[in-house]
């Protein structure tokens, strides 16, 4: 009988032991975490696995990786940055040029078609008559900057970084709801919810329902019949976009909460991408008046009016037979929030009124499926340095990068291109913190993050300016203007910006 307490009370004290030892030092899961299975989110995670960096994981939340998400034009600074981050990952985008099932809404044509004509997107006039062309081929972009133009799927660009992962290392069903950085064990943990009842936005756009549905506290409580995980990393990154949760987190309770959530840009979406009944004989009409020469997209504006902020709209054939629109307006934020189908369709009529657009193009619009209307706020989180109070990209073991530092509207199409050039220098510094074997000396990783930082947010704030002047439709920018942009962004010798860090 004694035997038996005794062995009783030694196992005891044996569990109590255990439990103080891992409080005292849990485990430690991942060199690096990644939040955020976007086209950045995973381009950094290539960059640290071709840097000899192993123990990573990247998790997302999105129940299950499928198809989402918009046509992203790499431009050749995002693709010398990739090819930079991972070469394969750079020759694999570039291989689905060619692949049909790849072909944007713009660049549709048949690949007899592609072959001999090069694709370009119209500007057009309320007349139809062409205003500007861009080119959207690769050669165009190569024989002037050094590299081309690929268009592709938000996720296509997502699967094809994601197949060079291994399947281990990239996890699905995980939404980031809480991050904390546990000095006194040298690491972060962050805490994921799986299977919820409601699923989250799938990528890289800001939700208010989600964040209406989702508090701002970080309990496990608030997810009462969810399935929680936590993993344990020496660095973390918030690359989940411009509804970052990462970021949220991070600077709430500090006097940068103001920061934690990205503002309206002042221009917002309204469309419909789907067959718009009965249009048969107006969308022949139209495509005779404004598709001519042009691949099966075209934007445009009325350039009689002076003013800036009127609305362009881009017609579009989603599918052969079907015409879809995006009009883009400077529209008051609350006036399209909660709005019905019907209530967007009357909104995009008024605002193609008001700008003198041609009645068929109004009549088009009325045509719309109430079901099928989508509207899209864009949203900034903005970069600018002059701002002393701007908070700071990291925090101790966890830094942002992609949207979840810079979001911001996609008028000059830099977004993903800009993120890619973060994954470059986040897998360049993160190498030089493995190789000098700093994982536990805070201070080297908070210069490293400080040299990330101080390199891209100058050039983020030049890259948002541009954007800001072209969310107002105008001439503002001259093509000597936009020449000059084109000439320092897209001849950007990555090679060479990436040596400033050291
Ligand atoms: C209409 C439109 C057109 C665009 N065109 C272009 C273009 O031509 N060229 C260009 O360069 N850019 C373009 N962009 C911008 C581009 O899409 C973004 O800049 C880019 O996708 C940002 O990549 P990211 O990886 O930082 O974020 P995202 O692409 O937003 O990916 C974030 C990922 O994080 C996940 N995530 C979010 N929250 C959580 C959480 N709490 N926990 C776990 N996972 C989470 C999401 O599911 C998502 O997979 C466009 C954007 C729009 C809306």
């Amino acid at each position: 009988m004694a035997l038996v307490i005794i062995e009783d009370k030694v196992m005891k004290l044996k569990q109590r032991e255990s439990l103080l030892l891992e409080t005292s030092s849990p485990k430690i899961d991942y060199d690096v975490a990644i939040v955020g299975a976007g086209p950045v989110g995973l381009a950094t995670a290539l960059g640290l696995r071709q840097r000899g960096i192993e123990n990573i994981i990247v998790l997302d939340q999105t129940r299950a990786f499928r198809k989402v998400g918009q046509v992203i034009g790499l431009l050749p600074n995002g693709l010398k940055a990739l090819k930079y981050i991972d070469a394969k990952a750079y020759d694999n985008i570039k291989a689905t040029i060619d692949q049909p099932s790849n072909s944007s809404q713009v660049s549709q044509n048949t690949s007899t078609e592609k072959k001999q004509t090069s694709p370009e997107w119209h500007l057009r006039n309320v007349d139809g008559k062409k205003i500007r062309s861009i080119p959207l081929g690769y050669d165009e972009y190569f024989q002037k900057y050094g590299e081309g133009r690929v268009s592709i799927s938000w996720y296509e660009l997502q699967t094809q970084l994601r197949q060079l992962l291994p399947v281990e290392r990239v996890k699905a069903n995980h939404h980031c709801f809480n991050v904390v950085t546990e000095s006194e064990f040298e690491c972060v943990r962050a805490d994921f919810v799986s299977n919820q009842k409601v699923e989250t936005n799938s990528y890289a756009h800001w939700d208010d329902q989600q964040e209406k549905n989702e508090s701002s506290s970080v309990n496990a409580s608030q997810f009462p019949d969810s399935e929680i995980t936590s993993i344990r990393a020496k660095l973390l990154l918030g690359v989940d976009g411009i509804n970052s949760r990462v970021r949220q987190v991070i600077y709430k309770n500090t006097p940068d909460s103001g920061y934690s959530k990205p503002e309206y840009c002042g221009v917002s979406t309204i469309g419909s991408g789907g067959i718009l009944q009965g249009a048969e004989a107006l969308s022949e009409e139209i495509t005779e008046r404004f598709f001519s020469g042009s691949p099966r997209a075209v934007t445009i504006k009325n350039n009689q009016i002076p003013q800036s902020n009127v609305p362009r709209i881009v017609l579009f054939y989603p599918q052969p037979c079907q015409l879809g629109y995006l009009l883009h307006g400077a529209f008051p934020l609350e006036s399209l929030l909660e709005k019905s189908g019907e209530e967007l369709i009357d909104i995009a009529i008024e605002e193609l009124k008001k700008a003198d657009f041609p009645e068929i193009i109004q009549q088009l619009v009325a045509l719309s499926d109430p079901d099928q209307m989508i509207q899209r706020p864009y949203y900034i989180h903005h970069a600018t340095v002059s701002a002393p109070d701007q908070p700071k990209w990291n925090i101790g073991r966890v830094v942002l990068a992609g949207d979840a530092a810079h979001g911001m509207p996609p008028f000059l199409g830099q977004g993903a291109n800009q993120g890619l050039e973060d994954a470059a220098a986040i897998a360049t510094l993160v190498a030089e913190i493995n190789k000098q074997n700093q994982w536990d000396d805070i201070t080297a990783i908070e210069a490293a993050f400080s040299k990330y930082e101080a390199l891209r947010r100058p050039f983020m704030t030049y890259i948002q300016q541009e954007t800001l002047i072209a969310r107002h439709f105008s001439s503002v920018q001259t093509s000597q203007k936009l020449q000059k942009y084109h000439q320092v962004v897209f001849s950007r010798n990555i090679e060479e910006v990436m040596q400033t860090l050291f």
